[in-house]
């Protein structure tokens, strides 16, 4: 019957009574005869809580010390899974991230999966004993027996997903508080429908543009290791969402699904000297600090300088800022503004390629409403516009309501 890897969210654990419905509901696959890797969050709002904590200590805590503590609240759940499954006469065995042998990269709050052993996998599956191993988690392969890291917030979903393309399992399930995945999150736009199905390019392009029902790296891990993923409820039974290799059905879509991220800050440097050099020297240090730079817009002007905008996340922006003001006699730029407080809108669709129009309807929709467009970015299949945050709400469901998501017939 083959391995089937479940992943069950923070909320999905949240209390004692919900840790013990995990366990039936692991119990049920089991009794199908599969063989199950169990793969949880930390209960509820803990991984909060814990960067509360230590924010409390320190304003800038180092990053190692946050993947010790951050990790603990993954070795909770496990333990209290495990025991309610033992509870119940599953065999099972808890495994934190290093004892199931995820190997990383020494990237502290950021680490990516280097490999995985899954013959230690195997063996205890084969013994009978179900795994219940801690998302978001792995160890490096130090010469002192390694460091624990972390994969980043949300990075269980993409523990699941490596651990079935390691032991090639049959399906990955993600469980989570939503039954699927949206045409746009249901809480901003309530029109949005469930979606059957998605292509992991459609998925990846929305899960990096902050549907937060998905990590974006558990999306790409997918789709290079061909994983067909099937996002459920943990709460209600149904067919969820499908994320595989698209079908041609699909591009008929002009649009598949509206996206909102709102933790959006332009960061300008003005004045910049007309060098070939000076692009590749700012972003090369901002990447050297592990800043993640999305939309970059640059304006030359006439004579020797031109300005550069580009947008990172809010909580990013200060750190951006001081490694620009490091630079400032190397590159030569008059000043940096920073404007905080804004949001990112997008549409993504496969059919893109195919229909034109889409930036139209998207800007049209935007100005008729009274929206300003900061910035704005397109690649093949998605369009994003960056808008005061305070507008958000009324312009994701104005968009979604343009692309004709709310009446569309988009089950496919
Ligand atoms: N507990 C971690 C977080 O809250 C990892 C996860 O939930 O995926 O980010
Ligand atoms: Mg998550």
């Amino acid at each position: 019957m083959g391995v089937v890897v479940q992943k069950y969210g923070g909320t999905s654990v949240a209390t004692i009574e919900r840790i013990r419905h995990v366990a039936q509901r692991v119990k049920k696959t089991i009794e199908r005869g599969h063989q199950c890797i169990v793969v949880v969050s930390a209960m509820g709002k803990t991984t909060d809580e814990l960067v509360h904590l230590a924010t409390q200590i320190s304003k800038f805590p180092s990053q190692r010390e946050m993947d010790m503590l951050l990790t603990s609240g993954e070795q909770v759940s496990i333990a209290l899974l495990s025991m309610a499954l033992q509870g119940i006469g599953v065999p099972t065995r808890s495994l934190t991230g290093w004892q199931a042998a995820i190997e990383t990269d020494d990237v502290h709050g950021k680490a990516r999966i280097t490999s995985i052993n899954a013959e230690t996998l195997q063996h205890y599956l084969n013994q009978g004993e179900v795994l219940v191993v801690a998302g978001f988690q792995g160890s490096t392969n130090g010469d002192h027996g390694g460091e624990i890291t972390t994969l980043g917030r949300g990075g269980s979903d993409t523990t699941a997903v490596a651990l079935a393309a390691a032991v090639q399992a049959t399906c990955c399930e993600i469980y989570t508080d939503v039954d699927g995945v949206y045409t746009a999150d249901p809480r901003t736009v309530p029109k949005a429908q469930r979606l059957d199905e998605i292509s992991y390019d459609e998925m990846l392009e929305l899960a990096n543009l902050g549907a937060g029902v998905l990590h974006p790296r558990a999306v790409e891990c997918a789709k290079n290791n061909n994983v067909e993923l099937a996002v459920k409820s943990s709460f209600t039974e149904g067919r969820g969402t499908r994320v595989k290799e698209g079908s041609l059905m699909e591009r008929q879509l002009k649009v598949r699904g509206v996206a909102h991220d709102l933790d959006v800050a332009r960061i300008k440097v003005l004045g910049l000297p007309n060098r070939s050099d000076c692009l590749s020297v700012l972003f090369t240090d901002l990447a050297a600090a592990h800043i993640n730079v999305d939309i970059i817009v640059q304006s030359e002007h006439e004579a020797e300088t031109m300005d550069v905008s580009f947008s990172v996340q809010e909580k990013e922006a200060e750190r951006a800022v001081n490694v620009l003001n490091q630079q400032q006699d190397k590159l030569g730029f008059e000043r940096v503004i920073v404007e905080e407080g804004l949001a990112k809108l997008s549409a993504v669709g496969s059919g893109m390629v195919t229909h034109p129009g889409v930036a139209a309807t998207m800007f049209t929709t935007l100005t008729d409403a009274g929206i300003p467009i900061k910035m704005v970015s397109t690649s093949e299949i998605k369009i994003s516009c960056v808008i005061p945050r305070e507008h958000t709400e009324a312009a994701m469901q104005k968009v979604h309501s343009a692309f004709g998501l709310d009446a569309a017939k988009v089950e496919v």
